[in-house]
């Protein structure tokens, strides 16, 4: 509501107020989300295209909320951003990946890595690198087995990021350059930044088989990224046909639907995890 004068009270009417009381509305569902921890990690496996192997998972959270059922991180990651939820649910996100992968390796999984993403928040964050290599020391997970994905646009204060990155590749933690290719950045910091991986953009995926210009940025990006040293995944593949330009292309390592969606950990072991089988 809002206050009329002497009238006293009107309810919101427009549609502006409306999505208004939506936001708040979902602002305070969020801070109760945070306090009684209604979130939940999905994997997704990447795979090693010759051999259908997995070879790495990407923890993609969700949101289980009380009476609206399960919410894609789309709808609540940018508030989360904007009100600064995002350090409690990113650190929880991390910790909460960590550990699953250290559970996994423990009970005879295979030896893969666990990706994360991390908000441009969290990448500012002052005590970063700390945090994380707690949580490693916490949950006992080798620092080789985690990668932050972050994006082109984090990388604007190249002094700052190269810091950052430094410091996170010091102790062994992987970077991957998520989206890659959608941000407006310079190419120069690839040479600077100690990254490990690009992944290819889905919107470059989406029409690969058509599209004669997504073709040659594609091509362009794996050979790219081979003779900068880096490994190189393409996500969001969905058909055999986008799967067989990825590999005639040399791209080895593919993320999407076409292999599998997101998944709950216990899916995950079920489907992939051949020790967890019997
Ligand atoms: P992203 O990092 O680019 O993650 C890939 C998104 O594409 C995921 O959506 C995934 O479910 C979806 N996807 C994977 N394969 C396919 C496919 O073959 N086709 C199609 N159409 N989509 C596919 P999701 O899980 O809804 O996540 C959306 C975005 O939310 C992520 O985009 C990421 O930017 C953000 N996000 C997710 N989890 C986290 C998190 O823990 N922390 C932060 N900061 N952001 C997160
Ligand atoms: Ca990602
Ligand atoms: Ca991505
Ligand atoms: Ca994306």
């Amino acid at each position: 509501v809002k206050k009329n004068g002497k009238n006293g009270f009107q309810f919101f009417s427009n549609e502006l107020d409306n999505q208004l009381l939506l936001r708040i509305e979902l602002e305070s569902d969020l801070r109760k989300a945070v306090k009684q921890n209604e979130f939940i990690l999905y994997y997704q496996p990447q795979v090693r295209a010759s051999s259908n192997e997995i070879i790495g998972v990407e923890a993609l959270v969700r949101w289980n909320h009380p009476t609206k059922g399960m919410l894609s991180p789309g709808i609540f990651i940018p508030v989360a951003e904007e009100t600064g939820l995002i350090y409690d649910i990113g650190t929880w996100t991390l910790r909460e990946a960590c550990k699953q992968m250290k559970k996994w390796h423990s009970a005879g999984g295979p030896l893969i890595p666990v990706s994360v993403n991390l908000s441009s928040r969290q990448f500012h964050q002052a005590n970063l690198v700390e945090y994380i290599r707690d949580i490693l020391q916490e949950t006992g997970l080798e620092a080789k087995y985690l990668e932050l994905e972050i994006t082109e646009s984090m990388m604007m204060d190249a002094d700052l990021s190269t810091e950052i990155l430094n410091k996170l590749n010091d102790f062994g933690v992987k970077i991957s350059l998520d989206d890659f290719g959608t941000g407006y950045s310079s190419l120069s910091y690839l040479k600077l930044l100690p990254i490990h991986k690009l992944k290819i953009d889905r919107s470059f995926i989406t029409d690969i088989t058509q599209n004669t210009s997504d073709q040659a940025i594609v091509a362009t990006i794996i050979s790219m990224a081979k003779h900068l040293n880096m490994d190189v995944i393409a996500e969001g593949i969905e058909t055999k046909g986008q799967l067989d330009f990825l590999t005639e292309n040399a791209c080895k390592e593919i993320q999407g639907y076409y292999f599998s969606r997101p998944l709950p950990a216990t899916e995950v072991e079920e489907t992939f995890f051949v020790p967890y089988r019997q």
